[in-house]
């Protein structure tokens, strides 16, 4: 057990995700939570103001540190939250430096931000020098994550460029899946006898006449429709049409792209395809995770190689121009020569999109109960591996588009989106930036209000699981008709 020592504790989980970098998987708790002798480690850090300058006194395993810093003058409130998390991060993570100099961390101290988010932000401040001496000396990320965070930034900018003041993206979400897989934390229903589906669907469709409703009251645009999961495809074609039809019978539109994430081969096929093309809908995910039967089989997907390949055909055959394909790089007992059987059968399909993900150590996943039981890729190999999906994207023509990082993710690494010039998703850019809001039905989701104008978001989540979900929707409704009452101004 690792204990926090601090006289600012509203820090507490910031110091934390520092702690998290370095020592993944530890229970972390404040120090006068439990008996000190308890503790295998203790993090001391004290935030001190001495006239106009502050002074963080660091202390872990031995080690002592002062750092100090300058607040500028008249420093508004948020400013100075902002610089005092700032420093009491950076001395943690210095010390955690020392003391565990072999753990890689590419992305330097940066946790709990998009990294995207604050480079723009930063080149926004000081320009792109500015933002880049930040990234590489103040938070000690590495070049290459610098120059990918600068790649990024640039192939949004249009795209970010191009939201207006009243657009909102509509997200909604089918938290039902066929089995679940090893490495998943998210609540879904795994499909069987008494399975919620019928009534869920119901409820969503409430959920959705509700939603825009509220559009309208408020003078939105929607941007763009994203379906997620869980695993969409669960639905029956019948209940598919039924869904996409009330929806456009509500909403009246989709925006200017149209995705569902089919996800798993196993749950599409023709008939769900057809359907699809027929409202219109522009993308589509169809998600191998990797090409190897073996390693499909071990995470708990009921699918195969083969699989992937035929649905993928028939996606093409049928007229989808966009697809999108995930990949994880890390899966237990892979290796890079997996990935890089992965990524060439990859390659000969030639998606338009290719997402490629780190494996992350969810708490609630079954892999973290069994993680005796499974293999897993050091940090050495998990960068390697990620480096071969950069390049089957830069060999299929893709440039990164989005990122985003997570807990516990091997080599503290990141997730990326590839995509051809033109087929970058628009609902994964304004999710990711925060740059436009979204309204999002369904269990488990996230609705967030951006405020552009103050730098502001608000976030409304749903509940996480279907029980709660059907039991509150009522409530939920209401607290999203309030969340978007007052004048909608960016
Ligand atoms: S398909 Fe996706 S949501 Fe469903 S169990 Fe697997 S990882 Fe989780």
């Amino acid at each position: 057990m690792i204990a926090i020592s601090t006289n600012r504790t509203e820090y507490r989980n910031d110091i934390a995700e520092e702690i998290r970098l370095f020592i993944g998987l530890s229970e972390i708790v404040l120090l006068e939570e439990i008996d000190p002798n308890e503790a295998e480690l203790i993090f001391d850090l004290q935030l001190v103001r001495c006239e106009d300058r502050y002074q963080v006194f660091g202390k872990a395993g031995g080690l002592e540190i002062i750092d100090s810093f300058v607040l500028p003058a008249n420093a508004s409130a948020l400013v100075i939250k902002k610089l005092e998390k700032r420093a009491i991060k950076l001395a943690c993570y210095r010390m955690l430096k020392k003391l565990f100099p072999d753990v890689a961390t590419p992305w330097g101290s940066l946790t709990g931000i998009r990294p995207t988010k604050l480079y723009r932000e930063m080149t926004k401040e000081g320009g792109e020098n500015f933002a880049r001496s930040l990234f590489q000396n103040t938070f000690d990320v590495s070049k290459e994550k610098t120059d990918l965070a600068a790649r990024i930034c640039a192939v949004q900018e249009p795209y970010i460029a191009s939201v207006q003041s009243n657009d909102i993206d509509i997200y909604v979400g089918i938290p039902f899946c066929k089995t679940k897989c090893l490495y998943c934390s998210f609540p879904s229903e795994v499909l069987g006898k008494n399975d919620r589906l019928t009534v869920y669907l119901e409820a969503l469709k409430r959920d959705i006449s509700a939603g825009a409703q509220l559009i309208k009251e408020n003078d939105l645009r929607v941007r763009s429709f994203y379906m997620g999961g869980g695993t969409p495809t669960v639905l029956s074609a019948q209940q598919m049409d039924d869904l996409l039809s009330w929806y456009l019978l509500q909403y009246g539109s989709f925006g200017m792209e149209a995705t569902v994430e089919a996800g798993r081969p196993d749950t599409i096929d023709r008939e769900k395809l057809s359907l699809f093309k027929k409202f219109g809908i522009h993308r589509i995910s169809i998600n191998p995770q990797t090409m190897n039967d073996e390693t499909l089989h071990r995470v708990g997907r009921t699918h195969t190689a083969e699989d992937v390949r035929r649905v993928f055909e028939l996606a093409r055959e049928i007229g989808f121009s966009s697809i999108n394909m995930d990949l994880i790089a890390g899966l237990p007992g892979e290796t890079p020569d997996d990935m890089k059987r992965s990524c060439d059968a990859i390659a000969n399909l030639q998606p338009d999109n290719l997402t490629v993900h780190s494996l992350a150590i969810k708490r609630s996943s079954l892999l973290k109960k069994q993680i005796d039981e499974y293999p897993l890729a050091s940090a050495e190999q998990a960068e390697q591996m990620t480096a071969i999906g950069a390049q089957c994207a830069e060999h299929l023509g893709m440039s990164p588009y989005y990122m985003y990082r997570q807990k516990y993710m091997s080599g503290n690494l990141e997730n990326v989106g590839y995509a051809l010039t033109g087929k970058e998703c628009v609902y994964n850019i304004d999710m990711m930036e925060e740059t436009a809001s979204i309204l999002s039905h369904g269990a488990g989701t996230m609705t967030k209000r951006v405020f552009g104008g103050e730098n502001r978001i608000e976030r409304l989540p749903s509940p996480k699981d279907v029980p709660t979900y059907l039991e509150k929707l009522n409530r939920l409704i209401e607290d999203k008709q309030h969340f978007f009452a007052k004048s909608f101004t960016k």
